[in-house]
Order: structure tokens, then sequence, then C-alpha cells
């Protein structure tokens, strides 16, 4: 494991550092965002993502062939790192960036390649992943949004659930069962869906935090053309859990800034507030709590660097992925909890409060961190692939 930038990834560093300064703007930083209305936050994101796109940003780590940069994971990593310091809000084209763009590379046509991937790393697209329905969620495969064919077209009939910001996405990535006579993880198709397309209707759930991340969509005798599947017919499942596996190997990257951050607030916190007449930190309790949160962390920032390590001489780190999945976002609720124990009442004021505490950011982590441990993989999947992949314990 080597725990070192090189010169060159310095001064990578101290390039896209110098870049956030000049180029976000205070009112597109994450603290400002917060306090905007969902739909005013998501106007701005798409314009600060755009300004990504053009800068080359996007698509960092993509290959030049197509749009992108050719830059190394260690770079990506970097970046995303500084954007986090720097306050800058992430792309509100998480799915199009991440999950589909790669799967595309893999296993799109040419033809859905040149339609896509070009706008999506310039910062034109947004994307929502249409996989979950309210009875396929953990057993993603027992899917019934149906998929007919009807001359050049597919007909789609069907009410997907848990959408991240299907609100404001132009387009789908959406599983349908293709064939019902076959067993269940066999006839599944993954689709491109523009979400204009007549029979769409997307409604979005509120959560406990008071905002909509994500909604329900319901397809009605939507029409598809039949080149818009990706990864072929009937092959689905292979390409979702593909896309699956991009989805896990990256937030570990961004949340380990995220929760240092927030870490060295609690301790700064818990240095000047007092309970029962002493400073906090002085209680054995909250040094105990902030030492096992500091080693959640410093274990994270220690396992995203091997495999980095590992990625960049050719091993993928795949099989590290659940146990990480697991770590991280149970390391995330532990955080968090603790800052609620910490900030007790004065925790609860919200982003658009004046007396929120660190502009209400350990409001907002709680209550975000309630879904870590069901988003990408509930908790106790991860256990069961552990058990099953690393430890080759039987089913
Ligand atoms: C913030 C957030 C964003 C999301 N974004 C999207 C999105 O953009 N697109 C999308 O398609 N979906 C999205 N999801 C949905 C997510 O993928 C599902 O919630 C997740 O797969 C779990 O499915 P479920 O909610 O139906 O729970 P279920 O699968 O019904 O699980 C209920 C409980 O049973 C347990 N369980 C289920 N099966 C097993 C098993 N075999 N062994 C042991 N325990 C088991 C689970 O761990 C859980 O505790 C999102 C979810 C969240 C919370």
């Amino acid at each position: 494991m080597d725990l070192n930038l090189t010169p060159a990834e310095e001064a990578f560093r101290q390039e896209i550092r110098s870049w956030f300064a000049r180029n976000l703007p205070h009112e597109w930083k994450m603290a400002e965002i917060r306090k905007l209305s969902e739909d005013a936050a998501a106007a701005a994101l798409r314009k600060w993502q755009l300004r990504l796109g053009e800068a080359g940003w996007l698509g960092l780590s993509w290959p030049k062939e197509y749009g992108g940069r050719g830059g190394t994971l260690m770079e990506q990593a970097i970046y995303l790192t500084e954007g986090h310091y720097a306050d800058a809000p992430l792309p509100l084209d998480w799915v199009g960036l991440r999950l589909l763009g790669p799967t595309l590379m893999d296993v799109g046509t040419p033809e859905l390649r040149a339609r896509y991937l070009n706008r999506i790393v310039s910062g034109q697209m947004v994307w929502c992943q249409g996989f979950s329905e309210p009875n396929a969620g953990s057993d993603l495969a027992a899917l019934q949004t149906r998929a007919v064919l009807d001359g050049d077209h597919y007909v789609v009939n069907g009410h997907k659930i848990w959408s991240t910001t299907a609100q404001y996405a132009d387009w789908c990535m959406l599983l349908a069962r293709t064939n019902p006579d076959v067993p269940k993880h066999k006839g599944i198709t993954m689709f491109a869906v523009d979400m204009k397309s007549q029979g769409v209707t997307v409604r979005p759930i509120k959560q406990i935090g008071a905002t909509s991340e994500f909604s329900e969509i319901f397809f009605d005798n939507v029409r598809i053309p039949r080149n818009n599947i990706i990864g072929g017919l009937d092959n689905g499942w292979g390409v979702a859990m593909r896309a699956l596996t991009y989805e896990r190997g990256l937030y570990t990257m961004i949340n380990q800034a995220k929760y240092r951050t927030s870490w060295e607030e609690m301790v700064a916190y818990a240095r000047q507030a007092r309970r029962n007449g002493r400073p906090m930190i002085e209680d054995p309790r909250v040094r105990e709590l902030l030492a096992q949160s500091y080693a959640d962390i410093e274990l994270m920032r220690l396992t995203n660097l091997r495999s980095l390590t590992r990625y960049q001489r050719g091993i993928p780190p795949a099989e590290e992925s659940s146990l990480m999945k697991l770590h991280w976002s149970l390391a995330e609720q532990r955080l968090y909890d603790l800052g609620m124990t910490l900030g007790g009442p004065k925790a609860l004021a919200m982003a658009t409060s004046p007396r929120a505490l660190y502009d209400g950011s350990w409001n907002t982590y709680y209550f975000q961190s309630r879904s870590v441990t069901i988003y990408g993989g509930t908790q106790d999947i991860q256990r069961n692939l552990i058990a099953e992949r690393i430890y080759g314990l039987p089913r």
C-alpha cells in the first residue's frame, strides 16, 4: 500500500484546489444549497454540473475516447476529496455519471454510446435509476414491471419506487421483465427511457428530513424504441449487477472526507460546549465515542488507499466493495448519532434556521444516515455477500 501522493498527484491536488477556489461561487457552496428549496437547489446543481462538465472534471476518470480526461482513480479520489473540502456540491446527475456511463462503456452499443456518453460527461443530462419496486427491493429479480414488444417498440407498464432525483431526471435506466416464462433472473432487460415519454408519471416521496430525495415512477403504456435496450435482450440482471458494483465502490471515497470534517467539528464542539458544569470532552463516554469514530474513519481511509493501490496494479477490488459498504454505512450512523448526542436540542435546528449547528450539516447528515444501511444493498444483503463471496460460507 502506498500512503503518499506522488509529486504529480500533489500538483494535481493544487490544480483542482485552485480551480474550485476560482470557479465555485459562494451561492453554490453546500452550506448555501442546503438552505434552498429542493427545486431551487436542483436548478443550481444543474448549472454547477454544466460548469464542471465544461471544465472536464465530470469525466476525470473516463477514457479519452468517451470524452473523459483518462485520469487515474487516485486523481478521481483527490478530486472528490478536494471538492468536499471546498464545500462543493456533487453534480445532480449521479446516476448517469457513476452508474450508466461506465455500464454503457462496457456493454452499450456504439449507437447508445454515441447518443448518451458525450452528453452525460458534459453535464447536459440527469438520469435516474428505475430498479426497485414496492415488492422487489433486495429481491430485485422479483420485479414485475413488464415490457412487451409491439413492432419497433416495447410497451412498458409498471410501478417503480425509491428512484433518486427522478423528479428532475431527463432519462431513466429502467429494469423491466421481457420474458416471464424463464427463471426470474433471466427474463429482465435494461432500457433507456425518456422521462418525457407519454405515460410516465413521477410522484415524489416526502422523507423524514422533510425533503423528497426520491420518487415513485408509474409507467402506463409507455412506448420505448427497441434500440434503447442496454446490454442485450434478457441480459438486464448481469448489466444491473455490474452497475451496482460501480455504485458501491465510489461512495466510499467521497464519504471519508465528509466524515473527517464532521468528526473534527464534533471534537471542537465537545471542547467548548459544557454539560453538567464541565466541557463535554472530559466525559469518558464522549471520549470513547469520538475515539470509536476516529478509528472508523481511519480504517476507511486506509482501506480506500489499499483498494486504490490494488486497482492501479490491475487487481479490481470487487470483493471488497460489500465489506466497505457495510463498514462505512455503520460508521456513518455511529458518527451522526454522536453529533445528535453532543448537540442535543441544538442539533435539531435545520439548515434554514439561523441557530443551526455547523450550517445544519450534522442535522442533514443524521437524517440521511438512516438510509445508508438500505440503499445500494441493505446491511443484511452485504453481510450475505461477505459471508458467501469472501468467506465462502454456504448460502
Ligand atoms: C436513500 C435511498 C435511495 C434509493 N435510490 C434508489 C434508486 O435511485 N433507484 C432504485 O431503484 N432504488 C433505490 N433505492 C431502493 C433500495 O435499493 C432498496 O430500498 C433496497 O434495495 C432494499 O429494498 P426494500 O426497501 O424493498 O427492502 P426489502 O428488500 O423489503 O428489505 C426489508 C428488510 O428485509 C431484509 N432482507 C431482505 N432480504 C434479505 C435476505 N435475503 N437476507 C437477509 N435479510 C434480508 C433487508 O435487509 C431489510 O432489513 C433507494 C433507497 C434509499 C433508502
